[in-house]
């Protein structure tokens, strides 16, 4: 089966280096790269598991960095995914087909002009910002990056150390400031001001997120990337309209980016 596929000259098989779970649902996975795998982060690849006489295929974003030699994603493990279920299984070693073609449009070349960089997630939506992060060019191509990942319980903030050792870098002529803020929906043992309580449509409703970030939105500080949950985005998406802001379009210039991830 695997020889059928890669025989179609689509994709490559690389291996799994690397696996390591956070929770029970949820894990970092890295691979080996193919040589010539060339993505911008924000980017993602179609991934491949073999499944019997069948290959699984679905989307995951690259977290990290395009001048890493090895890919790392991140992911959760879906109550009767086809894929996850597979998924569950890897361990070093594991087989891997990645097509060799990345994808994707939520990338920062996209926008012109702005100050401030918002990346609003939910759950395993953080992925492509922890790219953009361990990358270096929204660092000097924007002041201020704000980071808001939403998850249900707190023990779901995964990458929370390396985020928190960028956000305490220095000062630094022409460099971005990173702020996080992180919300959680379903706890109420949290450690302001960092950590808030409730959604990220609420908290953009009643001002808490901007006044929390000491930002407010505007047409033109503001661009903003949103990723991951589509009910969020699409809410989101709403009230960013409401508020003058528009969607960044093939040819015209906008002040949001979106990336649904069912
Ligand atoms: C552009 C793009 C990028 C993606 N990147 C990632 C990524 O980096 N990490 C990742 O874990 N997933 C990502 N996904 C989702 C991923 O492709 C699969 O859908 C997911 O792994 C589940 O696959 P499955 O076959 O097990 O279940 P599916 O049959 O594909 O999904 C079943 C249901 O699970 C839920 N679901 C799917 N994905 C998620 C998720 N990430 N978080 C919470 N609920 C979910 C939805 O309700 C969905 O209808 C991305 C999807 C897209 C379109």
């Amino acid at each position: 089966m695997l020889d059928e596929v890669l025989a179609k000259g689509k994709s490559t098989l690389q291996t799994v280096t690397q696996v390591r779970w956070w929770t029970d649902r949820l894990l970092t996975f890295t691979t080996t790269r193919p040589a010539e795998y060339s993505f911008v982060a924000g980017q993602y690849a179609r991934l491949g598991l073999p499944d019997r006489n069948d290959v699984i295929w679905r989307a995951y974003s690259m977290t990290s960095a395009p001048g890493t030699d090895s890919l790392e994603f991140y992911g959760i493990l879906v109550e009767g995914g086809r894929f996850t279920s597979l998924l569950k299984h890897i361990q070093p070693g594991s087989p891997l087909l990645i097509e060799k073609q990345p994808f994707g449009f939520m990338t920062p070349d996209r926008f012109t002009g702005g100050d401030d960089l918002w990346m609003l997630s939910t759950g395993t939506g953080v992925g492509p910002f922890i790219a953009l992060l361990r990358d270096g060019e929204v660092w000097t191509r924007f002041k201020r990056l704000i980071l808001v990942h939403c998850v249900r319980h707190k023990e779901e903030l995964c990458y929370t150390e390396e985020l928190e050792a960028m956000a305490r870098q220095d000062a630094q002529a022409g460099r971005a400031r990173l702020q996080l803020l992180r919300l959680v929906t379903r706890e109420s043992t949290l450690a302001p001001p960092a950590d808030l309580q409730g959604r990220i449509t609420d908290l953009l409703r009643n001002g808490e997120l901007e006044r929390t970030a000491g930002v407010a939105l505007s047409d033109e500080a503001s661009r903003i990337m949103l990723c991951g949950n589509p009910d969020m985005i699409e809410d989101t998406r709403r009230l960013l309209h409401e508020r003058g802001l528009r969607p960044v379009r093939r040819a015209l210039p906008g002040h949001f980016l979106t990336e649904n991830y069912w």
